[in-house]
């Protein structure tokens, strides 16, 4: 026979430690907020073995009297809420009072607190969720936690646990991202006593990031201005284009303070680069996004970050619309992607040849000077420059070239840069209605299957606005007039029939010109026979010169890099 029995308050605060507190990052997490909810200025967090051994989570808040303490243990014990109605209009982080018993339920626990208006603090110990002792303590007002042996009295959860560096990665990203979301507060994040970062209280957001995130990340950011709509407000820093990571670690989203995870963000930042990082790899952004609380939903699930928008579509539509601003600008600017601030986009095509030559080495003594083997290499005595400052040096193995720019060393992925050229100067044919035509003496015909020709039927005037010229002449069977400049006879047969093969799966997105005119001018250039070791060292410039006047040359149509720089000042950090 069984009896229903009240749980035991311990056995309750384990098992809510089960659904709330699953690793060592959790505990911070909770520790954090509930500093932050009380008002500090500064927070120091310490861990050993990943958070396994130990965390220490200190603030200068408002800290706790010793009954107040004492209370914060028990189960639903908050200062935050009071009555269901609050639930609508929370502002703090915690608000459900089950952290602290849930995390003293599985660990050995003490609280050093102390308010400001108290003479003394109070230290309380509790161990398993069993108090062992409550004392007065001489400290600082404030509240200082620590957390040893995780999950030791409940030892099934132990074998959950991973490594300690991953435990401790947890840890490090997640203090981070409060770090950041926070720029009034100063945060100082250690391992074992030993400095990992920290975080001055007040600073710019992209010294902020400097400290947080290391200098390379800063290295390659800039800052977005204010964009503002009614009720919303978005400001942050972006990635250059071209630079991209295989996970969303580094995209970072806060919404009113609070990092989040949010789908739609997410998507709104990758979709804005799509043409500027390759696919299926994420931009590097730090977006702070405030709103009216009401349209925010970030109680999706305890433990999990995600947030849901009222209205996802308008969070959506501002976001890319304000990056795209950002990206555009930035091109007008002719302050690409890398670190290239000497171009000026519109300098007319001028190859010159400098007058005096100076050796590739800017060392003291410069290797003798041996004649390039490969044919297609250029002698640098003769090396030509054009006027945005890029001198070629090098051919590299017949796809790349060498140059030295005014800032430093750059090579050139010329298959990337034609793409990007030719990408940009279809898709100006097409945004000019004026496609460059080639009639054909001689028409080429095919045949094609239903759906294809039924697409082709459907899409005849987007076609011919692009340049192509078809003419039906028997069931399925199809004439080509006319060529749009950029395709090349030879190739024109199995260009249109991947071309009708995209149309045909791709259907919504052609029947919106604008993105149709860019899945052709995409695909287009996909097909397009890559150049390189048969350019002349003149033509070699020209395509320097024209990928500077386009609106992104620093990354090809699908987003990998068309030049990589290393700056003198990376140069010099390289000789160490
Ligand atoms: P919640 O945050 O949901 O209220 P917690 O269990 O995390 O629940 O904390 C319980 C209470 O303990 C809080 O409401 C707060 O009053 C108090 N408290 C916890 N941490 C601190 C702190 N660092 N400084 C001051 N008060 C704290
Ligand atoms: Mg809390």
């Amino acid at each position: 026979m069984s009896t229903i029995r009240i749980l035991e308050p311990t056995v309750a605060n384990q098992i809510a430690a089960g659904e709330g507190v699953e690793r060592p990052a959790a505990v911070i997490k909770e520790l954090l907020e509930n500093s932050l909810d009380a008002g500090a200025r500064r927070v120091t967090v310490d861990f050993s073995r990943g958070g396994k051994a130990r965390m220490i989570v200190e603030d200068d808040g408002k800290g706790m009297t010793g009954d107040e303490a004492l209370l914060s243990l028990e189960r639903h014990a908050t200062s935050k809420i009071r009555l269901a109605a609050d639930l609508d209009r929370i502002a703090t982080f915690g608000f459900r009072g089950e952290a602290l018993p849930s995390i003293a339920s599985v660990a050995r626990f003490t609280m050093q607190t102390r308010p400001a208006a108290a003479p003394s603090g109070t230290e309380i110990a509790v161990n398993g969720g069993k108090l062992v002792h409550r004392r007065d303590h001489g400290m600082a007002p404030g509240t200082r936690i620590e957390v040893a042996n995780l999950f030791h009295p409940v030892p099934a959860r132990l074998k959950f646990l991973k490594s300690d560096e991953t435990e401790a990665a947890h840890i490090v990203r997640l203090v981070r991202l409060y770090a950041i979301a926070h720029p009034e507060v100063g945060f100082l994040l250690r391992e074992d006593g030993r400095e990992i970062f920290r975080s001055p209280g007040n600073a710019p957001l992209l010294d902020r990031v400097r400290e947080i995130w290391g200098r390379q990340v800063a290295e390659e950011v800039t800052l977005m201005p204010l964009f503002e709509r009614p009720g919303m407000r978005l400001s942050g820093l972006l990635g250059r284009p071209g630079v991209s990571r295989g996970t969303r670690q580094d995209l970072v989203t806060v919404v009113n303070g609070r990092p989040v995870d949010s789908r739609t963000m997410a998507f709104a930042l990758t979709e804005s680069y799509h043409t500027l990082i390759p696919k299926g790899r994420y931009p590097l952004a730090f977006v702070f996004l405030e709103m009216d609380p009401a349209w925010v939903d970030v109680n999706v699930h305890p433990a999990k970050r995600e947030v849901r928008f009222r209205d996802e579509a308008k969070v959506r539509n501002f976001l890319i619309e304000s990056v795209l601003a950002v990206l555009r600008a930035r091109a007008d600017d002719g302050l690409p992607t890398e670190t290239v601030p000497t171009i000026a986009p519109a300098t007319p095509l001028a190859v010159a040849v400098p007058a005096v030559s100076a050796p590739v080495s800017a060392g003291a003594t410069p290797p003798p000077y041996v004649p390039p083997a490969a044919s297609g290499s250029v002698s640098p005595s003769h090396a030509p420059t054009v006027r945005l400052g890029w001198r070629l040096l090098s051919r590299l193995r017949e796809e790349r070239a060498v140059f030295e720019t005014p800032t430093g060393l750059a090579v050139l992925d010329l298959g990337a840069a034609h793409q990007r050229v030719l990408y940009e100067s279809i898709l100006a044919q097409f945004t000019a209605q004026k496609p460059v035509s080639q009639p054909l003496l001689v028409p080429l015909s095919i045949e094609l299957e239903p759906l294809p020709a039924a697409v082709l039927k459907e899409r005849l005037s987007l076609l011919a606005s692009a340049g192509f010229d078809f003419e039906e002449y028997g069931r399925n069977f199809w004439r080509i007039q006319a060529l749009p400049a950029w395709l090349e006879p030879e190739q024109a047969l199995a260009f249109v029939r991947d071309l009708l093969a995209e149309m045909a799966r791709r259907e919504g997105d052609f029947g919106r010109p604008s993105l149709a005119y860019d899945a052709l001018a995409k695909l287009a250039v996909n097909k397009a026979r890559r150049k390189g070791d048969n350019l002349s060292d003149g033509e070699l410039m020209e395509l320097v010169q024209a990928l500077f006047r386009t609106a992104q040359p620093g990354t090809c149509p699908r987003g990998r890099r068309t030049y990589v720089e290393w700056t003198d000042a990376d140069l010099t950090r390289r000789f160490g």
